[in-house]
């Protein structure tokens, strides 16, 4: 079995007190046709900044909006994992970028003393600052953070399972070019999308066109709010890969093989419990004793988050 070895990453170059300034570049969106959701590719020119060639593919920068909370305080930051290679969106570590989804919906109560009938408009602080941003505008960013959901060292010595839902295709999309442009890897890379709806898939022109140019990158999309081509129901990532195990059990089987997850919190949950239901699950998590005679099926996600501990082989983001 080969342990990955992980790189030594930068961390909290720039501080949330001394944040570097870079200038939006770009800030397109990286959707087709009509989706409830507003997601953009957001560009970042990081040049002459203390970040500048200091960010690994895998990791997350802050970004501080301007303003200040409801207690007066300045807005704390919030963190976007990087959507590009570890020597950027050009090749020389001065262009970042991020994907950026608006956090948009109608107020509900949040604590006690919250008004129930308070349904106006709720907008993300940071989402929607980012995502308004036009090129030439400055925005703060602190960072890197993140010394654990990195490609390995030895790219080459490693195959790939990467799975995401939402805005958690964000480090894919730096992996995938990674990998396959600039390493012209020969390593198997499997990628797995979950969105709601097809015209909620993030950056597919893409994926497909990688998958076309390079015969060891194979894209998989998990829709759950559309029926499947064969008629089926809509499905979640880990249907797809419990219908698809006869690809996926092998993969995940050879001792080469990465899984890394990243997207909403909880989506771990599901596809852990039809690892552990196909018995392929022992090289990516241990189970303690308290869940090992629950039938994986019946676990429920808050035995999954206490009880399940992911290995080395397993790397997982999740917010
Ligand atoms: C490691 C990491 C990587 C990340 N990478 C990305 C990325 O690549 N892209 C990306 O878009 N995001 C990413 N995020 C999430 C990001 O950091 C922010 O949390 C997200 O953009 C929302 O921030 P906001 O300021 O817009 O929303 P906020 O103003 O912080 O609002 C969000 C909070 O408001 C509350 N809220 C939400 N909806 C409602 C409602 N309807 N009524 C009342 N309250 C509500 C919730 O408590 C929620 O936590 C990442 C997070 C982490 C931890």
């Amino acid at each position: 079995m080969t342990q990955p070895q992980l790189p030594d990453a930068a961390l909290g170059i720039a501080h949330v007190s001394s944040p570097v300034t870079g200038k939006i570049v770009s800030n397109e969106t990286c959707l087709k046709g009509k989706s409830a959701s507003f997601v953009r590719h957001t560009v970042i020119d990081i040049s002459d900044t203390l970040l500048e060639g200091k960010c690994l593919v895998g990791q997350a920068f802050g970004v501080l909006a301007p303003g200040m909370n409801e207690k007066g305080k300045p807005h704390k930051v919030r963190l976007y994992s990087l959507a590009c290679p570890s020597d950027g969106e050009n090749g020389d570590g001065k262009v970042i970028s991020t994907t950026t989804k608006r956090e948009i919906g109608e107020y509900y109560p949040q604590k006690t003393g919250d008004d129930p009938n308070d349904h106006s408009l709720f907008l993300g602080v940071c989402s929607n600052y980012l995502c308004n941003l036009k090129p030439g505008d400055e925005v703060r960013i602190t960072g890197p953070n993140g010394k654990r959901f990195l490609l390995p060292s030895k790219t080459e010595q490693h195959d790939y399972l990467f799975v995401a839902t939402g805005t958690g295709i964000a480090p894919f999309r730096g992996m995938a070019l990674e990998l396959l442009e600039k390493n012209s890897t020969t390593s198997q890379v499997h990628l797995l999308m979950g969105a709601p709806y097809t015209t909620d898939l993030i950056y597919d022109d893409l994926f497909k066109r990688l998958e076309k140019e390079h015969k060891n990158f194979h894209y998989h999309t998990a829709i759950s709010r559309e029926p499947t081509l064969d008629g089926g129901p809509g499905q979640y990532v880990h249907h797809y890969l419990s219908k698809h195990i006869n690809i996926f059990g092998q993969f995940l089987e050879n001792p080469r093989t990465l899984l890394y997850i990243c997207g909403l919190a909880g989506m771990q949950s599901g596809l852990f419990k039809v690892m552990a239901e196909h018995s392929i699950g022992n090289n990516y998590f241990t189970i303690r004793e308290k869940l090992a005679d629950i039938p994986p099926s019946d676990w429920d996600v808050n035995q999954v988050r206490k009880c399940v501990k992911i290995t080395d082989r397993c790397m997982v983001e999740v917010y």
